[in-house]
């Protein structure tokens, strides 16, 4: 009874299908790894046909396999044949390709698998997509067949197995363990019938219960609120949210120069006399008055509390200041600082400033030291011994170099002193920049195989 039992379970395993986060390139990662929009577009390359399989039959299959994949209900993906090009697939050329690969052995790619699958991810803010990817199929290593039944290998299994890995399905497990699945074999039938099984068969043309619950699982029908979110959003507890830079925005924001901006709030670098109904639709640079985001009326180098003092610029230090985004902006001589409120930035005269202001370079400083500059850094002196810091200051080594250290700082590795000599930009700068445009940190990860052909 209890042997029936556990049987019984074993065969019931509910599903089998894995996607990209369950892959430990995407270790911590929320959400469906999938194409953001279900119309996915592939193109076929006139080259490289093998011999006993003609252009038409490949397309022919390839429609087969497509359709495959458009047909269950509870997918919106619609992947379609998108025409024939010429010439190999190229990795980031913004086009999805399959072709006949002659030559690949010398491309590196494994001699024992019919197909392969690059897919490039991209991702902002830890939420991820496919980006591109393209098909080779093994044009020197194997002989094909469209259709019949003979021993060749059937070019629309094939592609079938590789367009579920273009949409973003894994293998449910792996002859090695590797990728982090289970060692195949443990899966029981669910795991053996897949199209997305690693090993070859003629089978899989045609797919599965478990990777149609795969498939419908990166592409459900929408049946939350959310709908569809636009390029820029994703959807949190049924609502879509505007992604900005490293933020996700509040319901409703919009993503602006500054960052999110409350919807009907000004988007731009200079909100001046745009109309406002709180200071936050203003930018940093502004304050709401009477509706209208206007500047205050400081000259620079006349003491601030914060940017909408100033009549112009930002407030840095203490001091209006030009505005700025990057230390180029600021001359020769001059840095561009965190000012008050810190989503802005001002630039600051070089060789000016007294010990404890701000700084990015030790040029920035009187004293032509600045400790720390990665971390906003501080103008400091050089000390002998502790009585040489002010009282709440502490003489320290940093990096060989005795200085004062002001509390705000603990020593911890990376940190430098940076001399008077140094140029370039603060890390705070770039990191700024970064922050400004929408992040691509595209990945290649590492090629999907198919498994070697059985028998
Ligand atoms: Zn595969």
């Amino acid at each position: 009874m209890c042997a029936l039992a556990s049987s019984l379970l074993f065969s019931n395993v509910a599903a089998a299908f894995r996607t990209a986060i369950d892959s430990p390139d995407f270790a911590g990662t929320q959400g469906a790894i999938a194409w953001e929009q279900p119309e996915i577009g592939f193109f076929l390359s006139r080259e490289g046909l093998p011999p006993g399989i003609s252009a038409a039959e490949t397309e022919q299959a390839l429609q087969a396999a497509l359709a495959t994949w458009s047909a269950p209900e509870c997918s919106r993906a619609r992947p379609f044949f998108a025409g024939w090009v010429t010439g190999l697939p190229a990795p980031s050329d913004a086009q999805n390709t399959i072709a006949w690969v002659q030559n690949w052995v010398d491309r590196s790619l494994n001699s024992a698998v019919p197909g392969h699958t690059d897919i490039l991810y991209e991702g902002n803010a830890g939420i991820w997509q496919i980006a591109e990817t393209d098909i080779y199929l093994n044009a020197e290593e194997f002989e094909w067949r469209a259709g019949g039944d003979d021993a060749r290998t059937d070019v629309q299994a094939v592609l079938t197995h590789e367009l579920g890995h273009a949409l973003g399905l894994l293998h449910p497990c792996e002859s090695d363990g590797s990728d982090g699945a289970p060692v195949c074999g443990q899966g029981g039938d669910v795991e053996a019938e897949a199209t997305m099984y690693p090993l070859y068969s003629p089978d899989q043309a045609s797919l599965a219960t478990d990777d149609v619950e795969g498939l419908c699982s990166l592409y459900p029908v929408a049946t939350d609120a959310c709908g569809e979110c636009g390029r820029f959003e994703t959807c949190i507890e049924g609502q879509c949210r505007v992604v900005c830079a490293e933020q996700v925005c509040d319901v409703g924001s919009l993503c602006g120069h500054w960052g999110c901006v409350p919807a009907g709030g000004c988007l731009e670098r200079s909100c001046e006399q745009q109309s406002c109904s709180d200071d936050s639709a203003c930018g940093p640079l502004a304050r709401c008055k009477s509706g209208v985001c206007k500047r205050g009326n400081l000259p620079w180098g006349d003491r601030c509390a914060s940017s909408p003092d100033c009549a112009n610029g930002a407030c840095v230090g203490g001091v209006c200041q030009p505005d700025c985004t990057l230390d180029a902006e600021c001359g020769f001589n001059g840095s561009c600082q965190l000012a008050t409120p810190a989503t802005a930035r001002g630039c600051v005269e070089s060789g000016r400033y007294p010990l404890s202001s701000m700084c990015s370079a030790g040029a920035d400083c009187q004293s032509g030291l600045c400790v720390f500059p990665e971390m906003g850094g501080s103008c400091t002196v050089a000390c002998g011994a502790q009585s040489d810091c002010s009282s709440s200051w502490t003489c320290e080594n940093v990096e060989g170099r005795s200085v004062c250290v002001p509390p705000r700082y603990h020593l911890s590795a990376g940190c430098t002193v940076r001399d008077g000599n140094s140029g370039g930009l603060g890390s705070a700068a770039i990191a700024l920049v970064l922050a400004s445009v929408w992040r691509r940190r595209k990945q290649r990860v590492a090629a999907r195989f198919c498994g070697s052909r059985v028998g």
